[in-house]
């Protein structure tokens, strides 16, 4: 019964050191969050052991008593939290989620319209590098230069003129809400399905921050380890049982073999604990705190793509600050202020050295933090900034960093010891 620091040394000292770095850090990627102590045991546990491929109580290994009971929870759990009639809880990761809606609805060639990626939609949308841009013919639709907010005029006409088959919103970098319902007329008048991906609100959906794509989208799909807060993973999600057997189908056998059983026990208690009223408060609060870091940045003279947010995330256009995208990222991971660099719209640089930063506040929200820590950590932003502008930051750094710290220490991530 050996441990892992008895068994891997090397790997146990690389866990606690990810452990104090994430401890340590003030965790601004949108897209991460910190799960509690019984989603990460149940992510730890012994069901990776089992081989399950199939359904509960269609399954093509014995001993399934047991993994069939955690499977049915998960999917209820889903239907219920997010009132769906079909729930899939089995996709490895949100890519191979969505390739599983083109797997079930679509032939290789077929026209697929999503959000460029340079917009914020994601490469699974029909980019061209990802398989779904090679494999289909994607059309995509963007944000108005202007408004720096989807054009659904534009979605319309793009739609008419090539009568895609499959029609994706949501996306990557959006902060302003999505219109289901346009979306939906849309995809009606030219006979598409619609698929919302809701990875990155999922959360805020679940808690009633964020308007629902049910009643409006014919399949959802979702990671639910943003927003959400559970492990690694996703699920599709359907109202019609026509496309829920597509979906099961194209899932497994179609894309993948054996689900991993405890990740959807982990997406089990993820889910339980998305039902509570303490993550109700969590989702209004992670809104109510990009509100409050979106006015801050504002008042300090930085550009935000569409003026602002409506949800979790923030894109910031960096060209007003004279900084870059890439090197403002690193200056302020340093300061220990994590976020990523991000294209924007329209973005004149390339997507390897971008004029953006992208941030959000799940994970701060996660650890307690309210919008007097949002208007901080915006005056931090604005000093590290705007010292890198000026080519010296070194000094600005070190003090941010020695501050930030002490703000971390008043604050405890979930889940880390
Ligand atoms: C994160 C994300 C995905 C992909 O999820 P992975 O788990 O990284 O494969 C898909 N769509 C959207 C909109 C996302 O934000």
């Amino acid at each position: 019964m050996s441990s892992l620091s008895d068994v891997d040394p090397e790997i146990a000292e690389l866990i606690r050191a990810e452990e104090r770095r994430q401890a340590d850090t003030v965790k601004l990627i949108a897209s991460e969050n910190y799960v509690s102590r019984a989603v990460l045991e149940a992510t730890g546990s012994v069901l990776t052991n089992k081989y399950s491929e199939g359904y509960a109580g269609k399954r093509y290994y014995e001993g399934q008593q047991v993994i069939d009971q955690v499977e049915t929870l998960a999917v209820d759990r889903a239907k219920s939290l997010f009132g769906v009639n079909h729930a899939n809880v089995q996709p490895y990761s949100g890519s191979p989620a969505n390739l599983a809606i083109y797997m079930a609805f679509l032939n290789p060639g077929d026209t697929v319209m999503g959000m460029g990626l340079p917009f914020g939609g994601h490469l699974t949308h029909g980019w061209s590098v990802s398989a779904t841009g090679k494999w289909f013919n994607p059309v995509r639709y963007g944000v108005r230069k202007d408004t720096g907010r989807i054009d659904m005029d534009e979605v319309r006409s793009i739609a008419l003129e090539h009568r895609p088959k499959l029609i994706f919103c949501g996306g990557t970098a959006i902060p302003r809400t999505i219109d289901f319902p346009a979306f939906a007329e849309v995809a009606r008048e030219v006979g598409a399905i619609l698929a919302a991906d809701i990875a990155h609100i999922a959360g805020l959906v679940a808690g009633g921050a964020h308007p629902s794509p049910v009643g409006h989208a014919d399949v959802i799909s979702t990671t639910t380890h943003k927003t959400l807060r559970g492990p690694r993973g996703a699920m599709l999600m359907a109202t019609s049982e026509e496309h829920a057997k597509a979906l099961n189908k194209a899932v497994f056998p179609g894309l993948q073999g054996g689900p991993h059983n405890h990740t959807t026990a982990a997406i089990a208690v993820a889910l339980r604990e998305a039902a509570t009223d303490d993550f109700k408060a969590y989702a209004r609060q992670v809104v109510a705190n990009a509100k409050a870091l979106a006015d801050e940045l504002s008042s300090r003279g930085f550009d935000l793509v569409s003026g602002g947010t409506d949800n979790h995330l923030i894109l910031i256009d960096l060209t007003s600050k004279g900084a870059a995208g890439k090197p403002a990222a690193q200056a302020l991971d340093r300061a220990g202020l994590e976020t990523n660099y991000n294209t924007v719209p329209f973005d004149p640089r390339k997507p390897f050295d971008p004029s953006g930063l992208r941030i959000g506040t799940p994970s701060v929200t996660s650890r307690g933090m309210g919008e007097a820590e949002m208007r901080q950590i915006g005056a931090w932003m604005d000093e590290v900034v705007t010292a890198i502008a000026k080519g010296d930051a070194d000094e600005v750094i070190a003090r941010v960093h020695g501050e930030v710290s002490e703000l971390t220490g008043k604050f405890p991530a979930p889940g880390l010891s």
